[in-house]
């Protein structure tokens, strides 16, 4: 099975898949505009704001040359993991699909763990700062990779026989897939969202009521938060957001804002030893 051709340089697919993003954020602005001129109510918080989607361009952009910068890192460390790889996977349709699940599974465990252990939620974190969601808010993502050790939670795949090469497939796959689930503009997918994580699932993911709080993980699929005890119903409306507010939106500010306070309680909060080393990991105060 050939690898497509347009995997061969990751980093750029950054940018490339905007060119299905945005027609998706135009027709997203335009169906709420077009319920606003007929008088029927949309929540501000799904609204398109130009500080808020201009913090979130900022973010991204930023968060592509840092990409560029770090597939170097990522190669690097996939390459060396070569060297204990136990099987060859050769690729078909199957192992291309076992693949995809595998990968999926992995990426609930790495983002189950980013919201448990703070010094990888400094980077993620980022993602689910803003108040607001829409297509837009997809794009928000952290320039602080250096926090997020993906690449770490992906080295199994080359260990049981797959190739760095289709595990970014993989990986692209999913990231592309939960751009179209950030929007308040779908409800349900009806039987879908027994299978897949959905636009209603990750409304939930992104919510900051008390119910809301850590739950649905999943990347493309939902069974792993089913199985797992981590999973939640879309009820009562969302309310988007983190618990302790960033109100802020530039980048800047944006992008340090859980590493700044980590920072403080570190150097500053914490009186004992034993206390400054936990406010690195604890998400409990
Ligand atoms: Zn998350
Ligand atoms: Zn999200």
């Amino acid at each position: 099975m050939q690898l497509p051709e347009v995997f061969t340089h990751p980093a750029q697919i950054t940018y490339l898949v905007l060119i299905a993003y945005i027609p998706c954020m135009v027709i997203e602005y335009i169906h709420y505009s077009l319920l606003q001129k007929n008088t029927v109510k949309v929540r501000k918080n799904a609204q398109y704001n130009f500080r808020e989607i201009s913090c979130n361009f900022a973010l991204y952009t930023w968060r592509y040359f840092i990409n560029v910068y770090f597939a170097f890192f990522t190669g690097k460390i996939f390459a060396d993991t070569m060297n204990f790889q136990l099987f060859h996977i050769n690729m078909n349709w199957l192992s291309l699909t076992l693949l995809i699940v595998l990968q999926d599974f992995l990426y609930y465990c790495y983002h189950y763990t980013s919201h448990k252990l703070r010094f990888i939620w400094i980077a993620h974190s980022v993602h689910h700062s803003s108040e607001y969601f829409n297509y837009t808010t997809a794009l928000r993502l952290s320039p602080l990779r250096v926090f997020s050790f993906t690449t770490f939670f992906w080295l199994p795949l080359i260990i049981i026989g797959y190739s760095p090469e289709w595990i970014t497939v993989a990986v692209i796959t999913n990231l592309v897939y939960q751009f179209f689930i950030h929007t308040q503009a779908i409800k349900s997918l009806g039987f879908l969202e027994l299978l897949l994580n959905t636009p209603a699932h990750h409304r939930v993911h992104h919510g900051k009521n008390k119910q809301y709080l850590d739950k649905n993980f999943g990347g493309i699929l939902i069974i792993w938060d089913r199985i797992f005890g981590t999973f939640e119903q879309e009820v009562q409306p969302v309310e988007f957001g983190i618990t302790k507010s960033v109100n802020s939106a530039n980048p800047i500010k944006v992008a340090l804002f859980e590493f700044m306070n980590i920072f403080n309680d570190f150097f500053f909060n914490k009186k004992k030893v034993k206390q400054k080393i936990k406010s690195l990991y604890s998400m409990k105060p």
